[in-house]
Parts: C-alpha cells; structure tokens; sequence
C-alpha cells in the first residue's frame, strides 16, 4: 500500500474547497487498513476516514494527519428467499450504484435513497435519509474494524443505534471503528413508499398511481436535481444540506412558534403551525431548517464565493472559487440570525476537517 505526502484533498470533496493532507493512504484490504493505522500510531498522527468526500468541509490548510480512503468496492448476495435478499456492499462501494444495482433486480427497499453521492460505509455513519426512507430501513449489520487492535468485528443494528443522521460512528464511538462493509435487507415484493409530498405530486402531476422501481429512481433523481445540483461540475460544488434539521418537545416548539411571532410575523407563525400539524413523529416535532433560515430572508445570502442556495436554503454552494472560511462565516452568520429571530441553534450536518479549536470556537459561536 502506497501512502503518498501533501496529497490535495480539493478534488476529494464535492465542496471543491480544502488544502492538501500530509499523508494519504488508498485501503482495498483488511491488511492495508491495518498497514495504515500502524503508519499512524508509529508517526503519532491523527487520521480521518474519506469517503466520496461528500459531508465534510475541508479547511483552506487542509488536514495535517493521516487520510484512510477505502477504495474496497463490490456487492454480493448473501442470503435469499422467495421474499427478501440480504446483500453485502462494500465500504467504498459508491451509494448510488448500489441502488441502481437493487432497482435494476427490483429489489425495494433503497430506492427513496437515489441520487446521494458518496459511500456506502459513510451512508451509515449518518444513517442517511430522503423522501420518506432511511438506510435504517434495510439496515442489518457491518462488519468493522476496531481501530485500537485491527481486530475486524460484526455489529448488529442495535449496536449502531441509528437515528436521525447520527449512529455510534458519528457519536458515541467516533473514530473507534472503520466501516468494512455492510449487509441490507431488501424486499423482492414491495410497495412503494409515496409519502413525502414531492414524490406523491410527482406521480399525481403525472396519473401514475402505482410507479415502478425504475420510475420511482427516475422520480427522485428529478426532484433532487430540481432542487440543487448533483455535484458533478468541475467548478463549485456543495456538500448537500448544510443544517440538520430540528426535532423539538412540545413545549420547545411551543417557544419557537412565540418567538416567530414576536421577531418575524403571524403568517410565518401560522405557516409553522401548518406545516408541524404534518411533521409530528414518534422522536418529536420535526421543524425544517429550511423554514426557518428562509424565515429569516437568507435565501441568495452570500458571502465571498459561498452562497444560500435560492432554490433549497439548507445547502451552502460554492459557486466557484469559495474557501472554507468564506462558507464558515456563511454557515456562522445564518446560524446566529436563525438564532436571534427564532431562539433555536441549528447545527451543521457536514463534518469540520482540519480546523483548530479556536477556529471551531470562533465560527460555532452564537453571539
Ligand atoms: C448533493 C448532495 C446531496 C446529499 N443528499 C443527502 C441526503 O438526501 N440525505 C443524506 O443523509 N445525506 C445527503 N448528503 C450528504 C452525503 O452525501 C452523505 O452523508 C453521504 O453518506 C456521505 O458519504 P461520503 O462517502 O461522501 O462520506 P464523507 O463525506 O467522505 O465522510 C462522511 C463521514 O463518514 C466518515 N466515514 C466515511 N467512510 C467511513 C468508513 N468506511 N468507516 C468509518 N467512517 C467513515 C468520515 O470520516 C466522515 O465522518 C448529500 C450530499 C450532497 C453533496
């Protein structure tokens, strides 16, 4: 396994934006994943695990440590009945074709998921979720290695405990393990999943009332790119949404909706309460972000090269030429003007790579 030094980490991420990695390691084996974290301990460096680099912000400095970048890629059949089939799929496996592969076989389960870049590996991380489905849907277990020992591991889902884009990985257990692969239940004869408001008026606009695999795909790939685009283009790019959404109490959201009405207007009050009459689940009230930077008129906000994207608010762009401070103060400046008008703290959904304490400091605070 090669480990090369002051690799660029820009073309790694969908942002665009980051300085260079003092050492870079591709891992395809178990081995090479063990090679690499005894490199680090040897060097005492720390490391980071990239995937698509599609949920991180890199910093203009970049990351003085070590970058573990599984390529292992592949999808096997595990285990299949007349109703189901499990499937293994590799860490570095890229997210999208494994649902293409499932679509492709009309295997349900996935198919709300199209059209997210990055791993498979990092899909659990943050369970990812769209449209109405997340990972945890299909999940069953990963199979890992446990950094400290290279010890490789089987976790069943209690042990990930996965929740609204969060998991051991992302939490409790961060940098403990270093996802090999992992195994997903689908269903051979499903139903599909129509209830998010966008892909219910898809299909209505359309008379279709009982869309295939490969329709539903289609759908979803539509509203996605509708809404902001698929980081495909050389300049500029965006890591998705920016802010996690909220889910609040009762009585949290009952002092939200004073707040809109005190610091912005009744309508916007009411317009929440309308929108929360849809949004009410098992774990608590689910406000969007969106709503609430839109609330605050920071749609098309910009700073340097880094933008509130006009037509879907949770995502930053970079519209070329952007640095990771330019999106920071972006990302600081909604944050604290959601703050003051509606006294809620959104927090950011991408990982910070590579900034000190005092940088975090200074762009995470709210006053
Ligand atoms: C246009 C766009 C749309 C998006 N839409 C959605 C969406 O609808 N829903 C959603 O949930 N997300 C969405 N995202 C966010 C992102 O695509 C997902 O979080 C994705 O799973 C990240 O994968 P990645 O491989 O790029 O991870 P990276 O950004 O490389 O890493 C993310 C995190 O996972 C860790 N990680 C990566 N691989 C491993 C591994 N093998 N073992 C342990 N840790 C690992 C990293 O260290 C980091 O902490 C979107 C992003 C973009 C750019």
């Amino acid at each position: 396994m090669e480990i090369t030094k002051d690799q660029a980490l820009k073309p790694h991420t969908t942002f665009k934006i980051g300085g260079p990695a003092k050492y870079f390691a591709r891992v395809e084996t178990p081995d090479e994943l063990r090679e690499a974290l005894a490199f680090r301990k040897a060097h005492n460096l720390n490391f980071f695990v990239l995937g698509g680099g599609s949920n991180i912000l890199v910093s203009d400095r970049g990351f003085d440590g070590l970058i573990i970048h599984p390529v292992n890629k592949g999808i096997t059949a595990i285990e299949e009945d007349a109703r189901e089939i499990a499937l293994r799929i590799q860490a570095a496996e890229t997210w999208d074709d494994a649902v293409g592969f499932a679509v492709e076989h009309q295997w349900w389960g996935i198919e709300n998921l199209s059209h997210i870049p990055g791993q498979a590996g990092a899909a659990l991380v943050q369970n990812i979720g769209a449209y109405g489905a997340q990972l945890s849907d299909v999940f069953q277990s990963a199979e890992v290695m446990e950094v400290a020992t290279g010890e490789i591991r089987i976790l069943d889902r209690e042990a990930c405990r996965l929740g609204y884009r969060s998991s051991i990985f992302n939490t409790t257990d961060k940098g403990r393990f270093i996802i090999l692969s992992l195994r997903v239940r689908l269903a051979k004869l499903g139903q599909p999943n129509l209830q998010y408001p966008d892909v219910c008026a898809y299909f209505e606009q359309r008379g279709v009332t009982s869309p295939s695999l490969g329709e539903i795909r289609q759908a979803i790939t539509a509203i996605r790119d509708a809404k902001f685009p698929f980081p495909r283009e050389e300049k500029g790019g965006n890591a998705g949404s920016f802010f996690k959404n909220l889910l609040l109490t009762e009585a949290e959201y009952l002092r939200l909706e004073d707040q809109i009405q005190r610091n912005l207007t009744h309508e916007l009050a009411a317009k929440l309460r309308a929108l929360v009459r849809k949004s009410q689940t098992a774990e608590g009230i689910k406000i969007p972000a969106a709503f609430l930077i839109d609330a605050c008129g920071l749609r098309g906000y910009r700073i340097g090269g880094a933008l509130v994207n006009p037509t879907q608010p949770l995502v930053l762009l970079n519209q070329g030429g952007a640095t990771a401070r330019d999106v920071l103060s972006l990302a600081c400046h909604v944050r604290r003007a959601v703050y003051e008008k509606t006294g809620v703290a959104i927090e950011l959904e991408p990982e910070l790579v590579g900034f000190t304490p005092a940088e975090l400091a200074e762009f995470m605070s709210l006053d």
